[in-house]
């Protein structure tokens, strides 16, 4: 069960000592507080945990400052979509709103090789108007004798690169706690040029300690991937770890699972799940096509697999895109095969700009149609 307070209820206050003195004498319930500070207003969260089945919500309703009152009804509580729940579907970053509604691209390298090549990817995404990117800085492989990306090295050119042409945010891997002190200390020694939305990689979904470390910090939003072997809701538990630890700006990755039934492609593309979890939970959806598909290959009408597979992303609702792209494919060190090339971006944007409208127009038809109780009740 959450309680919803009244906005601005400070811990100080008579209310919330009233309050917080009510609560501490239910039974067997312990208490989790989330507050979330914003430009205008704090918005402070209880969570009730334990079995709260003979709670009545009334009640709870009338304790001194409770706003609103939510009875989790689904298993992901702080990220889940529960009835009667109308909390915010967003968060803000860098000053762009990440939500259930809005779209982003993040076309970038897969792993950062030469500084050149970070230089001209970032020149050519402002270029094309273009704020955030992906950046790998360190790669997991399955081979230990595969480069492993450049990690803390790079970070100074990536971010002041990143400032320099106006890239407000940067998708980059993380896969120990220790990625995120360097990638603190990088940015504050280069002036907070950019910002950076933590990924934590398919390989990592199910590392809940890492899940625990990056879901206490606040300071960069998480893009959490889903795990290529598990369930859809084994990989939203692992997303709720990171909520539940106090970081709920998360935005869920769809990449595509592992399985040779996917050949040709490298990961069978699981895209189909975008409403599944816009529906199950309030989290922003990403589809990562360079993952998924895996490969370069064009449709007889001359389209790219990769291209097609974001488009379905993107008309079922999808809120980013994470790509790789290259300047030079044949030469990166990670995933070249799977690249596309800068002069494919101006296509690649405008059929998401396609399929963006498509996904509008078919949200607008669903509302036309859209089917009431009341409707239910007058045809019965
Ligand atoms: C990546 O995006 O660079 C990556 C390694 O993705 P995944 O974890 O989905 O394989
Ligand atoms: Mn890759």
């Amino acid at each position: 069960m959450i309680l919803i307070l009244t906005p601005n209820i400070e811990p100080e206050s008579d209310t919330y000592k009233q309050l917080m003195a009510h609560l501490g004498r239910l039974h067997n319930i312990q208490l989790r507080i989330h507050r979330e500070q914003g430009v205008e207003q704090s918005l402070t969260e209880i969570y009730l945990i334990g079995n709260t089945s003979a709670i009545p919500v009334e009640d709870m309703k009338t304790l001194p400052g409770v706003g609103r009152v939510v009875r989790v009804s689904e298993e992901y509580r702080v990220l889940g979509r529960h009835k009667g729940d109308n909390r915010a579907a967003h968060f803000d970053y860098q000053g762009l709103r990440f939500g259930q509604d809005t779209l982003h691209v993040f076309a970038g390298l897969c792993a950062v090789d030469t500084t050149e090549h970070v230089e001209t990817m970032m020149r050519v995404l402002r270029d094309h108007g273009e704020v955030c990117t992906r950046m790998g800085a360190y790669k997991p492989r399955t081979s230990p004798y595969s480069f492993q990306g450049h990690g803390e090295k790079c970070l100074p050119y990536v971010f002041e690169l990143a400032g320099k042409y106006g890239i407000k945010v940067v998708a980059m891997e993380i896969t120990h706690e220790s990625h995120i002190d360097e990638i603190n200390e990088a940015l504050l020694s280069a002036g907070q040029p950019t910002g950076v939305m933590l990924q934590i990689g398919t390989r990592n979904t199910q590392n809940f300690e890492l899940l625990k470390i990056v879901g206490r910090q606040q300071d960069y939003p998480v893009l959490l991937k889903r795990g290529f072997g598990i369930t859809l809701a084994e990989s939203l538990h692992a997303a709720e770890y990171l909520a539940s630890e106090g970081n709920r700006k998360v935005v869920f990755g769809l990449r595509g699972v592992k399985t040779n039934l996917a050949d040709p492609h490298r990961n069978l593309v699981d895209f189909a799940h975008v409403s599944v979890v816009k529906r199950l939970t309030r989290m922003p959806v990403c589809v990562d096509p360079s993952h998924a598909v895996g490969s370069r290959g064009n449709g007889p009408e001359g389209i790219p697999d990769l291209m097609h597979v974001t488009a379905q992303g993107i008309i079922a609702g999808a809120n980013m895109v994470l790509v790789d792209f290259h300047p030079a494919p044949e030469r990166a060190l990670v995933d070249g095969p799977q690249a596309l090339r800068l002069d494919e971006l101006r296509q690649f944007l405008e059929d998401v700009q396609i399929a963006r409208e498509a996904y509008e127009k078919r949200s607008a038809l669903a509302e036309r149609y859209r089917v009431t109780d009341a409707d239910v009740v007058r045809t019965v």
